[in-house]
């Protein structure tokens, strides 16, 4: 489709460089952007060439020609003064441009692609102007065109600094039809319309018939292409003003805000139909795709966002005209507030310094909540943290609810994306005020709303709470409960928490909210760097229903960093546990001799796997987790009957693992682990994973005897080199969801 594309743009720009004089290529196709009446001379050509259009009846069209009409009349009045070739100068090439309009012409050829783009001189607008839609239009071919983040990124700051220096009134209305969107996402204006109603808009607009516009759609694949390629060829008479970016905007709001019955559909239709014949170009493309909902010219917000930021440095907001910075230092911004409407005039009026002071938090605005970074286990987590103070939550597995107690006592709950889902959950709305202390006058919670089984008292699957309806719940016909578990507090009474750490917020959290059981609970957490706690708590995580765990750094880099994925969030899910598998059952070859309260036992065992191949039993842990001291006192009992003065021969142990005691190989234990790893001290599965190292497992807990095996019957070291390599690839899938629900 691209191919497509791209030669539509070619010939285009091929029928202007054809009926020019003298062209001469790229120097040529330059000038053309800074010198409007040259590019009506062609744009003239063009015209008679194809019959004079003029004579023609009209009914109603797409009008890609009509700027030449009026601009042709303006140069008959002036006389015919310059000719080709005269304009060289570019001083005087911007006098001309403000001396008269620009044409369409010149705004057909805009390329904020460019090299070395000049946000005035190459603009196909003038100061004080409004931005007319086909520069924007042009700006979204040019970025369809190439498939480069960074140069996208470019061309888009190019015309956005255009837009700061010549209109800056228009910036909010560009930045959101480059977004697609209608206003900030919590306020659910959305654009989507039907693609029966476009085509039939598309067929009224240029006289074709509806099958005919069908068969083409499909064939195309883009309405937005056969709208285009829809323009008539026949002249207006009463051509229809240009389509400025603002006005294109507002008429998309418009339909956007018309309810859905047959009477709106058709006055939608007319709306559209009014757009259309305005439409020059590849405007109607566009225009389709908006409408549709999918602009498809491959540019995520982020990449919007870094163009807007781009521009603002390299362009400051707010100068004199003619500026006199046009391209300072590059420079990044990070906003923390979902909401280009307020974001976009601070912008403007107080430049990128002041936006912070101006963007702050709001309760009843919502932010992007922070995220965590995946990790592989319980390890992981540790090397991380090293030093760090961090306490470990429960993962619950619901919905993310940021409620909002607004300063005149309304209450609204967010989505993960900013949604207002308070008509959702009038259930939670309902019992905030029965939570909530008495000194809490205003506050933004972050939380997790979680399905409840209120007979059973337990947390049900993530599946039962997706059976709710998603809008205007009625309280009295709710199926599924919910329970909220809050993890953190960003606002309390008029003062924004982000900043402080979390072992504050969270302590906040605590004083200002009191817990009702199944209805409004504080997130499980344990506070501690004991590895085996920690491991522990995992495992109860997932016997509690959750998918693991959050670790969070509670004090140093420990802020709330808003619409990040941190890494001071890590988030440890039970799918890279399962990938483990359940269990496996390895033959106990040493103990180790108990300390505290374990003295006069073993207090921990040398654990082996069997490998058949070279008949040996191969170490893969020491473990010491999971026993009940009735399980210790049996195991010391039993094992002591079976001390060996050496190990056997057919033991592979490594010496740093040497236990106190060596044991016969008479019994297996199945234990659980959290984490298989390469080690350079354990030898199960040596050789099968890497040449050189052995694999243990982490973090092992003692589950039972199996006395229906026998030492062979263990757990082979091939297993364990099978579950390490499925585990490997969980974790790669898990990491590469976790980037695809990043970007
Ligand atoms: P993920 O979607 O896997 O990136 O995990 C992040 C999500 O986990 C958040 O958006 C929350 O909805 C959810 N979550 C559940 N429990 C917690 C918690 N204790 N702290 C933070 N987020 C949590």
């Amino acid at each position: 489709m691209k191919e497509k594309v791209k030669n539509k743009v070619k010939q285009e720009k091929k029928i202007n460089v054809e009926n020019g004089k003298k062209e001469k290529k790229e120097d040529n196709k330059e000038k053309e952007h800074s010198s409007p009446e040259r590019a009506v001379k062609k744009e003239k050509n063009t015209e008679e060439e194809g019959g004079s259009a003029k004579k023609k009846p009209i009914s109603s069209f797409f009008a890609p020609r009509k700027a030449a009409v009026k601009l042709e009349k303006e140069e008959r009045n002036e006389g015919e003064k310059k000719k080709d070739g005269e304009i060289s100068d570019a001083a005087e090439q911007k006098e001309k441009k403000s001396e008269k309009g620009v044409d369409s012409a010149v705004q057909s050829q805009y390329d904020p692609s460019r090299a070395h783009y000049h946000p005035v001189d190459h603009a196909c607008w003038r100061k004080g102007q409004k931005v007319p839609y086909l520069a924007v239009a042009r700006t979204f071919e040019k970025i369809e065109e190439d498939s480069g983040r960074l140069k996208n990124i470019e061309t888009l700051s190019n015309f956005l600094r255009s837009v700061i220096l010549l209109s800056p009134d228009d910036l909010l209305c560009c930045v959101y039809l480059c977004l697609n969107q209608l206003g900030p996402a919590y306020q659910g204006l959305e654009l989507g319309i039907g693609e029966t109603v476009l085509m039939k808009a598309v067929a009224q607009a240029t006289g074709r018939q509806l099958d005919k516009i069908k068969a083409e759609a499909q064939e195309k694949g883009d309405l937005g292409l056969v709208a285009e390629s829809s323009r008539s060829n026949q002249r207006m008479m009463f051509a229809p003003a240009n389509l400025t970016a603002g006005g294109v905007f507002n008429k998309l709001k418009e339909i956007a805000n018309m309810s859905g019955n047959s009477v709106s559909t058709n006055a939608k239709i007319d709306i559209i139909k009014g757009l259309f014949v305005a439409c020059r170009f590849s405007e109607a493309r566009y225009i389709v795709r908006s409408l549709a909902g999918k602009l498809r010219i491959g540019l995520a917000e982020q990449s919007v966002l870094t163009a807007l930021s781009q521009a603002v440095c390299l362009s400051p907001p707010g100068q004199e005209f003619p500026p006199a910075v046009l391209n300072a230092g590059k420079g990044m911004m990070c906003v923390s507030m979902p909401n280009y409407d307020a974001i976009i005039p601070v912008l403007m009026k107080e430049g990128i310094d002041e936006l912070p002071n101006h963007c702050k938090l709001t309760p009843g605005v919502p932010l992007r909540p922070m995220l965590a970074h995946p990790t592989k286990g319980v390890g992981e987590v540790m090397k991380r943290f090293d030093e760090a103070a961090f306490t470990c939550e429960y993962k619950y597995d619901g919905e993310r609810a940021q409620i909002h107690i607004l300063e005149n006592g309304e209450l609204r709950i967010f989505s993960r994306n900013q949604e207002d889902n308070t008509s959702k959950y009038p259930d939670i709305i309902s019992r905030i005020p029965q939570v909530k202390k008495e000194n809490v006058r205003s506050c933004v919670l972050d939380s997790e709303a979680v399905a409840w089984d209120r007979e059973k008292k337990q947390i049900q699957a993530f599946q039962v709470l997706t059976t709710r309806k998603r809008k205007d719940v009625d309280a009295s016909e709710i199926k599924v409960q919910v329970c909220v578990y809050a993890f953190d507090l960003l606002y309390l009474n008029g003062a924004s928490l982000v900043r402080e750490p979390l072992s504050k917020r969270r302590a906040l959290l605590r004083e200002s909210f009191e817990e009702k059981e199944g209805e409004f609970v504080f997130a499980r957490s344990l506070d501690s760097d004991n590895t085996e706690s920690i491991a522990e708590f995992l495992e109860q995580s997932v016997r509690d229903s959750c998918e693991g765990l959050m670790v969070k750094t509670l004090e140093k880099h420990a802020t709330y960093e808003i619409a990040k994925r941190s890494h001071n969030w890590l988030k440890l899910k039970k799918d890279y546990l399962e990938g483990v598998g359940d269990t496996v059952d390895l033959c106990v070859i040493g103990a180790y001799l108990g300390k505290g309260k374990r003295a006069g036992s073993y207090g921990g065992f040398l654990l082996a796997c069997y490998d058949e191949e070279n008949e040996e039993f191969q170490s893969v842990c020491k473990i010491g987790t999971g026993f009940k001291d009735e399980d210790l006192e049996q195991h010391y009992n039993f094992l002591k009957e079976h001390i060996l003065p050496k190990p056997r021969p057919y033991y592979r142990v490594d010496q740093s693992a040497e236990p106190d005691v060596w044991l016969e190989a008479v019994q297996v234990w199945e234990v659980k682990c959290a984490d298989l790893s390469l080690s350079p001290v354990y030898k199960a599965a040596m050789g099968l994973v890497d040449p050189e190292k052995g694999i243990s497992l982490r973090f092992p807990r003692y589950l039972r005897i199996r006395d229906d095996k026998k030492p062979e019957d263990a757990t082979t070291g091939s297993q364990i080199a099978d579950l390490y390599k499925k585990q490997q690839q969980i974790q790669n899938q898990g990491e590469k969801q976790d980037l695809e629900d990043y970007y």
